[in-house]
């Protein structure tokens, strides 16, 4: 009777391709799981640290409650301007703005660039939000598979440019396969989107979590790549709604432009906080999620296919049997929460684990794992 109903009609097409995401149905079924193994967050398991806590309850107490300049507030603006000068002095024309979380700053992006129809490349595993936001933009996400070592491929991503390709969106270190790229990955691709003039946004939201090697961005390399960061991961602010974006002047203007017309600023209070949290030395958390992460690499070792996760805080192993689906489903069962890759992937062969856990759940977690293979 659903073509009966008059809300039906209401409802977009751009919906229809849009299904509710694969890792609330994951967290639906926890729900009903007593004290279940939890490794499917896509989040920190350390708090805000308390002197940003009190850096946001001092700026609400001061009565800093009302919008901020759409660009972002004053002083939080100018230490991000500075942060982003020095790692790029020679980018004369690099301006930045301060969004509504990262995946503001993402549907900004998107949505001031890419043209009905225009095509926007995805690597494949992918962060699940991205093509749903080429949808909304309406385009078109081309995926290009990095499967099995999840390298950024330049051969493969040339053979996916057509003449109606707008931008490359790449991630490192990565959701959700927590792999760091190199610096030669990026290069090439910073190198191929200068050759063919298309838009490189670069996703850089796990910058602090890279486990062997230095975080490198693609934009030492091209000064026209598009920059998306913020404070969820590094600083466990996920529900504060802080990001920032830095990139060509011209276009970070088009988003402030949106940013007026849609989520106006990023919270006020928040900003304020954001000041002290660019202060705040991380290093120790940075520990101990690589701390985590060898335990976890050791556990699965030998009895799983993984690689070895170099950033972030997620490892992306394969399925000991040939549907990962039905393999998440066999450990959920077993109060193990895990991802099915298909969730950020055409393929359904791999599992997402989070290691933003404290070390009995990843004891607990590996146990079941091992049993599972
Ligand atoms: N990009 C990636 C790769 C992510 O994993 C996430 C959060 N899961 C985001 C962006 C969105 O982060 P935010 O909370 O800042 O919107």
């Amino acid at each position: 009777m659903a073509d009966r109903d008059p809300v039906q009609g209401w409802i977009a097409n751009r919906m229809r391709s849009i299904e509710s995401s694969g890792i609330r149905k994951v967290f639906e079924l926890a729900r009903s799981i007593r004290d279940p193994i939890n490794l499917s967050i896509g989040q920190p398991d350390f708090d805000v640290p308390t002197p940003i806590k009190q850096a946001a309850h001092r700026a609400i107490d001061a009565g800093h409650n009302a919008y901020t300049l759409t660009q972002g507030l004053p002083e939080l603006r100018q230490r991000l301007l500075q942060q982003m000068q020095r790692q790029y002095p020679g980018h004369a024309d690099r301006d930045l703005l301060v969004t509504s979380g990262t995946s503001g700053a993402l549907l900004l992006a998107l949505c001031c660039t890419v043209n009905p129809g225009d095509e926007v490349i995805l690597f494949d595993p992918y962060f699940v939000m991205y093509p749903h936001l080429v949808t909304l933009a309406g385009g078109v996400s081309v995926f290009v598979d990095t499967y099995p070592d999840f390298r950024y491929d330049i051969e493969r991503v040339r053979s996916a440019l057509t003449p109606r390709t707008k931008a490359i969106l790449c991630n490192s270190p990565a959701n959700p396969t927590g792999r760091v790229a190199s610096a030669e990955e990026l290069r090439a691709l910073a190198e191929l989107a200068a050759e063919r003039n298309l838009l490189l946004i670069s996703d850089e939201i796990y910058r602090l979590f890279c486990h062997e090697v230095a975080f490198c961005s693609p934009a030492q390399f091209n000064e026209n790549v598009l920059v998306i960061d913020g404070f969820s991961k590094s600083h466990g602010m996920t529900g504060w709604r802080l990001g920032f974006a830095h990139g060509p002047r011209s276009l970070i203007a088009e988003m402030i432009k949106l940013q007026q017309f849609s989520f106006v600023c990023a919270p006020s209070m928040v900003q304020h906080a954001g000041v002290t949290a660019c202060d705040y030395d991380m290093t120790e958390q940075v520990q101990a999620y690589r701390r985590k992460r060898d335990l976890m690499l050791a556990g699965l070792q030998g009895r799983y296919e993984v690689a070895p996760g170099g950033g972030a805080f997620y490892l992306f192993p394969r399925a000991p049997r040939s549907s990962a689906s039905a393999f998440v489903e066999e450990a959920i069962a077993q109060g193990l929460l895990i991802i099915p890759g298909q969730v950020f992937s055409k393929r359904d062969t791999h599992f997402r684990i989070s290691y933003a856990a404290d070390e009995r759940t990843l004891e607990r977690g590996i146990e079941m794992l091992r049993k599972l293979a």
